[in-house]
């Protein structure tokens, strides 16, 4: 049969002989077979052809065995799917060993470990990741190309692990990578969400959410551990207990509703070492214990509703990025999770009989955000109630222990939780808050009697104080993670200035500025350089003598000995060409829009959707660029224009209105200008739905133009900047987080700044409280009347969206920074006229990109905050 014939000279079409060798069936079994299946998949006998002939590798042989055994299945009906199982199933296996020698090597070494503490993990794909990590991916791929499979194609069968909304979820990940590849004994603690962000469609042009359930799959890169099985409780009541030995009372906290946090182990592979550590994310299950007074009264329903409510506890992750929604399960998914994992560490610190005054030397744990502040809590808790410890002893260990880093400025991100919920959900909490609260205030109260006065006093009191007196009172999280942290951190240097001036100035007051610190995000370069850009890290490689420098991103400096270099340079644009045709690709998968890469500066603006983010400025400005392209002539257009396209990506919030409006005028505007023949080989502008990390490793690597835009001292740090920059692009950006260091390693040349300063933030948006109404500029003008004449479908529809700027105060400075935008997009376009000039800076902007590497940032945690050393395993 000419469908099993194999092309290549030294390997014989299998015989039915050898397809009986191989699948010990017979022959009729065979002929039987061969008639159900379809002709495609019948040529996955030259597979076992192939296997049969070539060298069986340790892959090859352990690969099968999967096949066989773990998905009980043969190879002959062995999809993609099957295959990614399969390959996935045996470069875990080998990791798996790993992760077992590193765990106990540290077990018996007992170092001090870093818990970092996280709500959301950003993680991607592990697949990929793991092979390049371990080494073997060439390997890999060889091995599965001889059994017929392409290695690419296999990688796409793999779900996002999308955990998280976007960069805070996405530090922790690229922090884990650091953390192991540094060596560092480390864990990270979250929780296993069954559905992670939602994936969102784009419908006539509006966003769409799809539930993502990302477990659909049994998970190879999951262990479940199901011996290890933590009671939590909720609700209840505290009782007072009375010891006749001791002559004390005693609070005793009686939970009123149980629930059991399973632990799920992710291990974190490092690059080029065995090092291996874990990631734990808990997943919520009722307690065995039935309610069978419900069930023989006859309430089936009720009694099995209660066990539904546990598992709803890890069943989703709120969808919102830098906002508070204060929703009740979410306070219950924090204290699960921290419940849980608090155990977990003391427990550990348990079993090695330290004395209790060596816990904050074994045991340093890292606040992703304000979400796992109840930890303070907890841990106080677990030292007072259940170990007895004094007040004064507790909470020296509890400050040592816990450090604290700050993602954001913004009112609207702060978390707050209303006391009577608090108090219902957790009881014994609140009472430690209050207490907490008090001897904090008492100490404030003692500084400053002598020097302030009494209104004086009273305003910082109520100002750093854990209670908010409101309607109701309320309790600031920021606040108390603050007071039980030795370090606070921001995340840039711009960010971390803005804490101490603004919403935490008062603490200054209080504490000094020492326990005020910074350290800048940063990205691992092994997936967001050499993982989504091999083409860019291989010529990086070819020229700095290997891939040293992705352990060492100081190295890329020495790029700049290759300025001059014709051959170097050219091979430099060639790569961000194939990498626009990858992205074209993808494009066209999506979306269904042809592009040719040859002929457009890519300028690409993907991140979350929101107004502080301001897309909306960004697509102001394709507009404004469109209507100039339409007033010119043929001939203008051929001299004057330089083609663009302007790729889009982000999700909203499910409920953020004014953000899920920016996202239909985009597709609206893309509607018209990808139609548009004026346009044609101009203008292009794409939305890319579904953003996530899988989709950012190819879509960063494409362009030459990225936008960070965000209106001055409202983006906390950033970290697409950085992987952009890192892959050759420039930026168009204000001087906001991160874009300020960024600015200051690689040049003001090769930046394109604009817009206002945060320092005179404040003061205009003052002037637009205050002004009787707000002028806008000529150019934002045509733009809002194109707009309303119903260019983009009904008119009416974006009047939320152009009112927030003429008539609500235009909060975000969308008309104050609208012309300063547009100039610096002239200079862009004049610059890469330039190409010569162009590649030249892209070229010293990864030069000096090394700073960003997240593994510089977890040093500078490592010596300022936790006190840990690395562990060499021997
Ligand atoms: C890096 C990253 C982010 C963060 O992007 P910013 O532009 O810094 O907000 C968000 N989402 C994904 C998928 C990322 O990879």
């Amino acid at each position: 049969m000419s469908d099993y014939q194999i092309t290549s000279n030294e390997l014989p079409a299998p015989t039915y002989r050898h397809k009986r060798r191989l699948t010990g069936f017979s022959l009729n079994e065979i002929k039987s077979i061969e008639a159900q299946i379809p002709l495609s998949s019948r040529s996955l006998w030259k597979k076992f052809a192939v296997k049969e002939f070539s060298e069986k590798s340790d892959f090859e042989r352990d690969f099968v065995h999967h096949i066989e055994t773990t998905l009980a299945r043969s190879m002959y009906n062995c999809d993609d799917l099957a295959a990614y199982q399969a390959a996935s199933n045996t470069v875990r296996d080998k990791l798996i060993v790993e992760w077992n020698e590193t765990q106990q090597f540290q077990t018996l070494k007992d170092p001090k470990r870093i818990y970092y503490l996280s709500l959301e993990f950003l993680m991607g794909r592990a697949m990929d990741n793991a092979m390049l990590n371990a080494g073997v991916k060439d390997l890999v791929k060889d091995s599965l190309s001889e059994l017929g499979f392409n290695l690419e194609d296999i990688l796409e069968q793999e779900p996002d692990a999308a955990l998280g909304n976007g960069g805070l979820g996405r530090l922790a990940a690229c922090f884990l990578d650091s953390l192991s590849t540094g060596k560092y004994p480390s864990w990270g603690y979250g929780l296993r969400y069954q559905y992670g962000i939602f994936a969102q469609r784009i419908i006539d042009g509006y966003q769409v959410e799809t539930p993502d359930y990302w477990l659909t799959f049994s998970n190879p890169w999951e262990i479940p551990r199901h011996e290890i099985q933590i009671p939590v409780d909720f609700y209840g009541f505290v009782e007072e207990e009375f010891n006749p030995q001791t002559n004390e009372t005693k609070k005793i906290w009686k939970g009123g509703e149980r629930v059991i946090a399973v632990a799920y182990d992710f291990p974190i592979p490092g690059y080029s070492t065995k090092n291996v550590n874990n990631l734990r994310l808990w997943s919520a299950k009722p307690t065995t214990e039935f309610d069978f007074s419900k069930f023989n009264s006859g309430d089936y329903q009720n009694s099995v509703r209660l066990q539904q409510r546990a598992e709803s506890i890890t069943a989703v992750l709120y969808p919102n990025d830098n906002f508070d929604q204060g929703k009740e399960l979410r306070l219950k998914q924090q204290y699960f999770w921290v419940a849980a994992s608090l155990h977990d560490i003391v427990r550990r610190f348990k079993k090695t009989k330290r004395p209790w005054s060596e816990f904050p030397l074994q045991v340093a744990i890292q606040l992703n955000d304000t979400h796992p502040t109840l930890a303070i809590v907890e841990l106080q808790r677990i030292f007072i109630d259940l170990e007895g410890f004094s007040w004064d002893d507790a909470w020296e260990i509890v400050v040592k222990t816990f450090g604290y880093t700050n993602h954001t400025v913004m009112q609207e991100a702060l978390e707050k939780w209303p006391i009577p919920l608090f108090e219902r959900l957790l009881p014994r909490h609140l009472e430690i808050i209050y207490t907490i609260n008090f001897f904090f205030l008492q100490q404030v109260e003692k500084k400053f009697q002598s020097t302030y006065s009494q209104k004086e006093l009273e305003n910082l009191l109520s100002s750093v104080s854990v209670i908010e007196e409101y309607y109701p009172k309320q309790v600031r999280m920021a606040n108390l993670a603050i007071i039980g942290s030795h370090r606070v951190n921001g995340v840039a240097e711009l960010h971390s200035e803005l804490i101490k001036t603004t919403i935490f100035k008062d603490f200054v007051k209080v504490y000094g500025d020492k326990k005020f610190t910074n350290v800048t995000n940063g990205v691992t370069p092994r997936r967001w350089l050499r993982e989504a850009n091999p083409e860019l890290a291989e010529l990086i490689a070819s020229k700095l003598g290997g891939y040293e420098y992705l352990l060492n991103l100081n190295l890329l400096k020495n790029l700049e000995n290759y300025l001059d270099d014709k051959d170097f340079k050219h091979k430099w644009d060639i790569v961000k060409l194939n990498n626009k045709f990858r992205l074209t690709k993808l494009i066209k998968k999506l979306t269904g829009i042809e592009i040719n890469p040859t002929e457009y500066l890519f300028d690409i603006q993907v991140k979350r959707i929101h107004e502080y983010k301001r897309q909306q400025l960004n697509i102001f400005g394709v507009i404004h660029r469109y209507l100039w392209i339409k007033s010119l002539s043929p001939k203008e257009r051929k001299s004057l224009v330089q083609p663009k396209v302007y790729v889009f990506g982000g999700k909203s919030a499910p409920g953020y209105y004014m953000a899920k409006l920016i996202i239909k005028l985009i597709n609206a505007v893309g509607e018209l200008v990808n139609n548009d023949a004026d346009a044609e080989g101009y203008l292009k502008c794409i939305f890319v739905p579904d953003y996530n990390v899988s989709k950012a490793q190819i879509i960063i690597p494409a362009s030459d133009i990225s936008e960070h835009i965000s209106t001055a001292g409202t983006e906390a740090s950033g970290t697409s900047n950085m992987k952009f920059v890192l892959n050759g692009g420039l930026i168009i950006g204000t001087v906001d987080g991160a874009n300020v260091e960024i600015t200051r390693e690689i040049g003001e040349d090769n930046i394109f700044l604009f817009g206002n300063l945060a320092e005179n933030v404040e003061d205009i948006r003052h002037a637009h409280r205050y002004a009787p109404h707000l002028e806008l500029p000529e150019s934002l003008k045509q733009v809002f009347e194109a707009i309303e004449s119903g260019k983009f479908g009904e008119g009416d529809e974006y009047k939320p969206l152009l009112d927030s700027v003429r008539y609500h105060k235009d909060y975000y400075l969308v008309s104050d920074d609208f012309d300063s935008y547009l100039q610096a997009q002239e200079l862009i376009d004049e610059a890469y006229k330039d190409r010569d000039d162009w590649i030249q800076k892209s070229i010293i902007s990864v030069a000096n990109m090394g700073f960003f590497s997240s593994d510089r940032c977890i040093e500078e945690y490592a010596e300022m905050i936790w006190d840990v050393e690395p562990l060499e395993r021997d």
